[in-house]
């Protein structure tokens, strides 16, 4: 036993390391990060919750995205996922000119958290994820159904950020930092991301990408790349991006630039505002999903295995983008 005991002890140190070496967002023996992939029972249940019935559609200004709200600061609080600001909330405020009471002052929060990169250098440029959390509340009434619950239109592309930054504040394998942005008042005209944006460029950040998640909740046909960038030759994103994942992830969708997707959706305030590389990435090709912002866009309609794959394939992408010792990605000159 006597004899055994260093060999033990040995042993167990190499364990520690091995396991402080993953900490450290280094790789284990086979090359692959050690924090668990992300699964499609983690994004069930923050999808059930997100598009339930209870959350009333989650309309900018009402209860239900109050409670959406305080259930993702609990899933950042969680998993460690710092506040950027004082607290996890970006306040705004706005008039609604879209509504039937243009005058009314309508009160907003975005949610925003950091993890903050491992390298001295990198850390102080940052890489901004997002999502928007808001929907329009409720839609056109069907068989007494009136809430449009949103699980595709935007809930999935707020779990998707919600995981990434889960996944990364695990890992550590981020030398860059990474914002986590969940935009409010997206479906009343990009109100939440503009005011981020504006906010994020007065106070001088140091952005270097930004990548919006909008309806990735249901595959495309197999003979089409997994998902989509909007805004495809405005830059070298999708190329770079593929490079880093090892095969194509995001391609070009010619439709994506026929309804000129790139300036209808939250990425494009900050492309404007910090003139960065911001484009939005989609599952959804108008030919694979019937209920765009319909009572009927519920969790049961979304593929959570489509899901937890492309969220999955994505990690490998971000870790190049993340840590690479250049800025490869960079805008085309127009
Ligand atoms: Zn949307």
């Amino acid at each position: 036993m006597k004899k055994l005991l260093p060999i033990l002890m040995f042993a167990l140190l190499i364990a520690c390391s091995v396991k402080q070496k993953a900490a450290n967002g280094e790789k284990g023996k086979d090359g692959t990060s050690s924090v668990p992939k992300i699964t499609q029972q983690d994004i069930k249940v923050s999808m059930e919750y997100l598009a339930s019935d209870e959350l009333e559609g989650r309309a900018t200004g009402s209860e239900g995205i109050e409670k959406a709200a305080v259930f993702i600061e609990n899933y950042f609080k969680a998993n460690n996922i710092k506040p950027y600001f004082e607290t996890y909330r970006d306040d705004f405020e706005f008039k609604n000119s879209r509504s039937s009471t243009p005058d009314e002052v309508i009160k907003g929060f975005n949610i925003i958290g950091v993890i903050e990169g491992n390298d001295p250098k990198l850390k102080n440029e940052f890489i901004i994820l997002g999502g928007h959390y808001d929907h329009i509340g409720f839609g056109k009434e069907v068989n007494g159904d009136k809430i449009a619950n949103g699980a595709n239109d935007d809930a999935s592309g707020t779990i998707a950020a919600m995981e990434f930054g889960k996944y990364f504040s695990k890992s550590k394998t981020n030398k860059r930092s990474i914002l986590i942005t969940l935009y409010s008042a997206e479906e009343m005209g990009l109100k939440g991301s503009g005011h981020l944006a504006e906010r994020l460029k007065k106070e001088d950040i140091n952005a270097y990408t930004m990548i919006n998640f909008e309806m990735i909740g249901v595959p495309r046909t197999s003979d089409k790349s997994m998902a989509y960038m909007s805004g495809y030759n405005r830059s070298n994103f999708a190329e770079t991006l593929n490079e880093y994942a090892g095969g194509e992830v995001v391609g070009f969708f010619p439709k994506a630039k026929e309804f000129n997707l790139f300036m209808r959706s939250d990425n494009f305030p900050f492309f404007k505002e910090l003139n960065i590389p911001a484009h939005a990435i989609s599952t959804f090709d108008f030919s694979n999903f019937d209920y765009y912002h319909h009572v009927d866009d519920e969790a049961d309609k979304m593929d959570y295995k489509h899901m937890a794959n492309f969220i999955n394939k994505m990690i490998p992408a971000l870790e190049g983008m993340m840590n690479a010792s250049t800025k490869e990605v960079a805008l085309k000159d127009e």
